[in-house]
């Protein structure tokens, strides 16, 4: 069983999805430096932590069983397993950030992603694609994967993920930098002056022109 958020929330969610190597975390860490109205929700995961990465800051690391007792309590906005780890969005954090107004963004894999939709239809989908496979194929390189069969493994992986990119609202092509953190910023901005949002943001403005 899996419980739907609350349709009318008045903070907005962002989903952030993308193949590995097309440059999601740099430019999600890039535009909540940028936007202090923004939040990032820290998931849960069954892998071990990498290099610096502490508990509660990138993820909770948490035991398989403890992650199979959170889907047994539907803790999860949604979960997926990907190459081998399961990740998971803990609802209570986001049910609550979402009802105080406060906008988050959730960076998941295109599964998570698209369980978010059919739990949360107002939640945006964004997909961040890389410029081509040739690019991709060289971030992937240039990151220090040096073993070839890694590096094909996470492109079979992409040409899997990309085509999942058709199914987001919005579609950002990280080929420069600064072009793709631009129009990330315009998506969540637009989001914010849509109607019911204005309404409720701009709610002396509406009294004085009557709209409410
Ligand atoms: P990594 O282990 O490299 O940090 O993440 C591997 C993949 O899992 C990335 O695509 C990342 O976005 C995704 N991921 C991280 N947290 C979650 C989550 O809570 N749910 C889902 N579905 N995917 C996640």
């Amino acid at each position: 069983m899996n419980t739907p958020l609350p349709l009318d929330t008045p903070g907005n969610l962002f989903v952030v999805s993308a193949p590995s190597g097309a440059g999601k975390s740099s430019l999600v860490n890039a535009l909540l430096e940028l936007d202090a109205k923004l939040a990032a929700s820290i998931s849960h995961t069954t892998r071990a932590p990498r290099g610096q990465e502490q508990d509660g800051r990138e993820y909770w690391f948490i035991s398989r069983e403890e992650f199979r007792a959170k889907i047994e309590h539907d803790d999860f906005l949604e979960w997926a397993e990907v190459v081998g780890n399961l990740y998971g969005t803990s609802k209570a954090g986001i049910e609550a950030r979402l009802a105080h107004g406060e906008d988050v963004v959730l960076e998941i894999d295109f599964q998570g992603a698209l369980q978010v939709k059919q739990m949360f239809p107002m939640a945006t989908l964004i997909f961040i694609l890389p410029p081509s496979w040739e690019e991709l194929r060289l971030r992937l390189q240039r990151r220090g994967d040096t073993e070839p069969d890694v590096i094909e493994r996470r492109m079979a992986n992409a040409r899997v993920e990309v085509a999942q990119a058709k199914h987001f609202d919005f579609v950002v092509v990280n080929a420069l930098f600064e072009t793709a953190l631009f129009d990330l910023k315009a998506i969540v901005h637009a989001q914010r002056l849509k109607y019911a949002a204005q309404l409720r943001h701009r709610s002396a403005v509406f009294q004085a022109l009557d709209l409410c």
